[in-house]
């Protein structure tokens, strides 16, 4: 198990085995509650204090930490055990804080303008890996006396071709780190069987589509899993989405200067919209910059006008600021093997 955070209660136990039951209990509130290392956990006798740091390893290694947004944005990069790297980002807002985790090594989806994507699959992370990336941003927010509210899967990687795993980990988030449901959205480039997978799952999570193009042959070239999983098919699965959970389904859409920024591309995406009424709502992101991808962002005008239109034809839709883009953290930005400014503190 690469993590301490890969074992159930039951695994703890049976590690354990021989203590009493109520140690698997301090132990357990020792990770999820004060989220503190075996060092600390004083009540915990301290020979059992140094078998349980050998035995239950961290998985992630900090190399460095970047902050941005006047402290508001905090980067990780991580390096994890067989040596690839990984970054989480935690973002905080007035009233709220949000964890952004990665879910892979790397990504097999190959969109050309994420920088994710330019690099490639590496690995799955496993549960354990994911949930611990949420555990030490926390300690972070703690430090800066803020409690993290929310946690979306859109750092590296496609959450939905590692579904097990990732549903593992909003599990062990939702009953053990105490973050509802409700506050825990899954970003998919759009795997059908995923989205599908997703709606029978036992907890309302939030489900986030990267649409970026609204009809098959612009997002054929934009995000080739189309080819696979083609609009019509995809749309099904939102709307069964919808009809399953009754959350609304947010859309995501790059906004790539000439590309996707075009008043018939308001049009197309409005049409899809309609189909998920009322429980649809896009999230315009200007592109940012990846050193694989030669287009540039929609100037702000472009992405206001083209805010308007959506509205005028019954969209809601909301331009996002971008977060950390100094420090290469922003959407789409996460390589994890370029070089990084740590910010002293
Ligand atoms: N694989 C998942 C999770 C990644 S989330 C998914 O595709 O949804 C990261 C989000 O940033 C996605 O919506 C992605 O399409 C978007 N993105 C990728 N590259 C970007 C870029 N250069 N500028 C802005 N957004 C980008």
């Amino acid at each position: 198990m690469p993590s301490r955070y890969d074992h159930t209660r039951d695994d703890l136990a049976e590690l354990l085995d021989g203590t009493p039951r109520y140690r698997v209990d301090q132990v357990w509130s020792g990770m999820y509650d004060r989220l503190t290392e075996p060092d600390e956990w004083t009540n915990l006798p301290t020979t059992l204090r140094a078998e349980l740091a050998a035995r239950l390893p961290m998985a992630l290694t900090p190399v460095t930490e970047s902050v941005s947004d006047a402290g508001d944005t905090v980067k990780f990069l991580w390096e994890l055990a067989g040596g690839s790297r990984i970054e989480t980002v935690l973002m905080l807002y007035p009233g709220r804080a949000t964890v952004c985790v990665s879910s892979q090594a790397g990504c097999a989806m190959a969109c050309g303008f994420c920088a994710t994507g330019q690099a490639g699959f590496t690995r799955h992370l496993t549960t354990g890996e994911i949930v611990e990336q949420v555990v030490r941003a926390t300690r972070r927010s703690r430090q800066l006396g803020r409690r993290v509210s929310n946690v979306v899967f859109m750092g590296m990687g496609e959450p939905l071709a590692n579904e097990a795993a990732v549903w593992a980990a909003i599990e062990r988030l939702h009953h053990d780190l105490g973050l509802s449901a409700r506050h825990l959205t899954v970003s998919t480039v759009g795997l059908v069987p995923g989205i599908r997978a997703l709606a029978r799952r036992p907890l309302p999570v939030n489900l986030a589509v990267s649409l970026h193009a609204a009809n098959d042959a612009d997002r054929d070239a934009l995000v080739p899993i189309n080819r696979r999983y083609p609009l019509d098919e995809l749309m099904a699965a939102c709307r069964d989405h919808l009809a399953a959970r009754n959350r609304r389904i947010s859309f995501e859409w790059a906004m790539i200067d000439g590309v996707n920024d075009r008043p018939s591309d308001a049009i197309e995406l409005a049409g899809l919209c309609r189909t998920l009424r009322p429980a649809a709502h896009v999230n315009l992101i200007p592109l940012n910059p990846t050193p694989g991808y030669p287009t540039v962002g929609s100037p702000p005008d472009r992405v206001q006008s083209f805010r308007d239109r959506l509205e005028a034809l019954g969209v809601n839709a909301t331009v996002r600021r971008n977060r950390g883009t100094d420090i290469d953290a922003a959407c789409g930005q996460l390589a994890a093997g370029q070089p990084v400014v740590l910010s002293p503190r």
